[in-house]
């Protein structure tokens, strides 16, 4: 017998992750370049200390008042109101995508996405024994809904995932497109969810719509958001979806007792008191996003449209080598995407001055 007993389709897979290379600029991960301000990190610390006072006994495991906060954030964000009981948080979105399918998939039910996508979903499908079907996404990486149907009707899937913006490629879902596969999944025989990862939701730009303006006219739908990207918080790990309570219950489920720490509730409570400040800079990496894609197709590159904080740019014969590169000259970017392609995150100005002047220099030496 194999020492360790692992399960059959583990062996020999690697854990996901993008390298943590010690590199003067790190464009990697979709990070926001900004860290919090000392007012922030001041009003964290001392509610992690009172947090602190309490941590022999366990935390509140509805985590009340996280989700009465998170609620009227997302509610700012919408022309309707979101209440708490439609909330639901963990630690990153990441463990919210995972109780999604704990709850939802399963041995003899199907997860279904569009390729390319977002390389942690087959690995939630994988751990919680869900089959997985990856449809594909058109030239400019937008979805057919017509091919999106008939998917959603030949496979029958418990759970679409749906990012938008999506990653790698950072285009956005029309909401009419949202909406009639919400319809399809919610057909006879099938009762799927609809799952909108907006984890990149407030870099969109003018006129995209959130998926929230949905939830009101559709039961199925989920939307999920995090703390990581917009609020500059990665490091405290927190996400959360919107959805109608009976989803939440179902979820309540499969999560682990106390699954959020005091001391995450108390941070992320917290971070969400100066939601301004912390939002403040998106404006900015919207700004810099344009000029970087703008930037990329002057250099006569492709450059997917981004709703997001990063650009998908391409085609290069050999993308490894441009990769490398930029890493030889103090750049980190992503080696993801269709072949060909790479993907930087939106950094600071002096960052994307650095990443611009790098990728001119190996251009020059691999084109
Ligand atoms: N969804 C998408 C589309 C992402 O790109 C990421 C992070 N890269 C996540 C979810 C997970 O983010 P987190 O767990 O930090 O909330």
């Amino acid at each position: 017998m194999r020492f360790p007993p692992l399960r059959e389709e583990l062996v020999g897979l690697a854990p996901y992750g993008a390298p943590q290379l010690d590199v003067p600029v790190t464009l990697n991960v979709n990070e926001n370049p900004y860290p919090p301000s000392a007012a922030v990190v001041e009003d964290i610390a001392a509610s992690v200390a009172a947090a602190a006072a309490g941590l022999n006994r366990y935390p509140d495991r509805e985590f009340t008042e996280l989700r009465v906060a998170l609620a009227a954030y997302l509610s700012a964000d919408s022309s309707h109101v979101v209440t708490p009981e439609q909330v639901w948080a963990a630690n990153g979105s990441n463990e919210v995508m995972l109780h999604l399918l704990q709850a939802f998939g399963g041995p003899g039910r199907t997860a279904l996405s569009f390729a390319p996508t977002y390389s942690m979903y087959p690995e939630y499908a994988r751990d919680t024994g869900t089959a997985w079907v990856a449809g594909r996404r058109e030239q400019d990486f937008a979805l057919d809904p017509v091919h999106a149907r008939d998917l959603v009707l030949e496979h029958r899937p418990s759970v679409v995932l749906l990012p938008s913006p999506n990653n790698p490629t950072g285009t956005a879902l029309p909401l009419d497109v949202v909406a009639a596969l919400c319809e399809a999944a919610a057909g006879p025989d099938i009762g799927g969810l609809v799952v909108v990862d907006e984890a990149y939701a407030e870099f969109r730009r003018a006129g995209t719509p959130s998926a929230l303006e949905l939830l009101p006219s559709l039961r199925n739908l989920v939307v999920t958001r995090t703390m990581s990207k917009a609020f500059a918080f990665a490091g405290a790990r927190l996400g959360y979806f919107a959805a109608a309570p009976e989803i939440g219950d179902a979820v309540r489920v499969v999560r682990l007792p106390y699954h959020l720490s005091a001391v995450t509730q108390a941070a992320a409570l917290a971070a969400l008191r100066h939601a301004d400040e912390l939002l403040a800079r998106v404006a900015d990496l919207r700004e810099e996003r344009d000029a970087l894609a703008a930037w990329l197709a002057e250099q006569g590159l492709e450059v997917a449209a981004s709703d997001a904080n990063f650009v998908l740019f391409g085609r290069y014969a050999d993308r490894h080598a441009v990769w490398q590169g930029l890493l030889d000259r103090g750049v980190l970017i992503r080696e993801t995407g269709p072949d060909g392609w790479l993907r930087v995150s939106v950094g600071t100005p002096a960052e994307m001055a650095a990443f611009r002047d790098a990728l001119t220099d190996v251009g020059a030496a691999v084109m």
